[in-house]
C-alpha cells in the first residue's frame, strides 16, 4: 500500500467509524440494542470486521456476543455524530427547504465536515432547537446551555421581526423572478442591513437614508439574520 493510499484508507474508515457510532445510537434510541448482524448488512461483512475492531481497540465499543454497546468514551463521540447530522437536518429542512430524501444525503455527508465551531454557530442561528425534522431528540450542545434564557433564532423571515430590531439580509426564498427583481431594484438584496423602522401599520424598514414600506407578502420571504433586537 503506498502513503496515499494508506491516508485514503485511513480517511475511509474513519468515515466508517463515524457511521458506525451513529448507527449504533439510533439502534440503542429505536430497538434498545444494536447487533452486528443488521450491520453487516449495511456496512459490507469484511469492513465492520476491521473497523469494529479497531473500535474496540481505541475503547469505543463493547461486543458481547454480537451486541455491540457504545463505551462512555463512544457514546461522548457519538453524540456528537448525531448533533451535527441532525442540526444540518434542521438547517437544510428550515432554512434551505431541502427536501426530505435530499437532505437525508446532503446530511449524511454533511456531518462529516463540519466542526464544533460551526456546530455551535448553526445551533444558536437556528435558536438552540431541541428537535430534528423528524421528531428526534438533538444532543444539546454547550453553546444551548449558555443561551438558555433567549431561545430565540436569530435567524427567520423579515415579517416576523419588531420594531427596532437590526438584522441584514441573507436570502431571498421567492421563486418570482419579478419579486426578486422589484427587491434588488429598490436596494433589497443579500447582505443589506437595515432596522425596522416601524411595524405597524405596515413594515417600514430603514438603511442610510432610505425608508422602504414592505408588504407582509413580500417580507416573509426575506431571510434575515439578527444583529441586535
Ligand atoms: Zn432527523
Ligand atoms: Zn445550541
Amino acid at each position: 500500500m503506498t502513503k496515499f493510499e494508506k491516508k485514503e484508507n485511513d480517511m475511509q474508515n474513519a468515515f466508517i467509524e463515524d457511521e458506525l457510532l451513529e448507527y449504533v445510537w439510533v439502534a440503542t434510541e429505536e430497538r434498545g440494542n444494536a447487533n452486528t448482524e443488521a450491520m453487516s448488512e449495511k456496512f459490507g461483512k469484511e469492513t465492520l470486521k476491521v473497523v469494529l475492531s479497531e473500535m474496540i481497540e481505541k475503547k469505543l465499543i463493547t461486543n458481547h456476543n454480537s451486541v455491540i454497546h457504545l463505551t462512555e468514551a463512544g457514546q461522548k463521540k457519538a453524540m456528537q455524530i448525531i448533533r451535527r447530522h441532525r442540526l444540518a437536518e434542521r438547517l437544510l429542512n428550515d432554512v434551505l427547504g431541502v427536501s426530505d430524501e435530499v437532505f437525508e444525503r446532503g446530511a449524511c455527508q454533511f456531518e462529516h465536515f463540519i466542526n464544533e465551531d460551526i456546530t455551535a454557530s448553526i445551533c444558536s442561528l437556528l435558536g438552540h432547537p431541541t428537535v430534528c425534522p423528524h421528531g428526534k431528540n438533538i444532543p444539546p450542545g454547550e453553546c444551548c446551555s449558555h443561551a438558555k434564557r433567549k431561545l430565540q433564532p436569530v435567524f427567520g423571515p423579515l415579517s416576523r421581526l419588531r420594531t427596532g430590531v437590526k438584522a441584514k439580509v441573507v436570502y431571498i426564498s421567492t421563486g418570482s423572478q419579478e419579486s426578486l427583481d422589484f427587491l434588488s431594484s429598490i436596494g433589497v438584496v443579500p447582505g443589506l442591513a437595515f432596522i425596522v423602522h416601524h411595524r405597524k401599520p405596515s413594515l417600514v424598514i430603514r438603511f442610510g437614508e432610505t425608508q422602504l414600506a414592505l408588504d407582509d407578502d413580500i417580507a416573509r420571504y426575506i431571510y434575515v439574520r439578527i444583529i441586535t433586537r
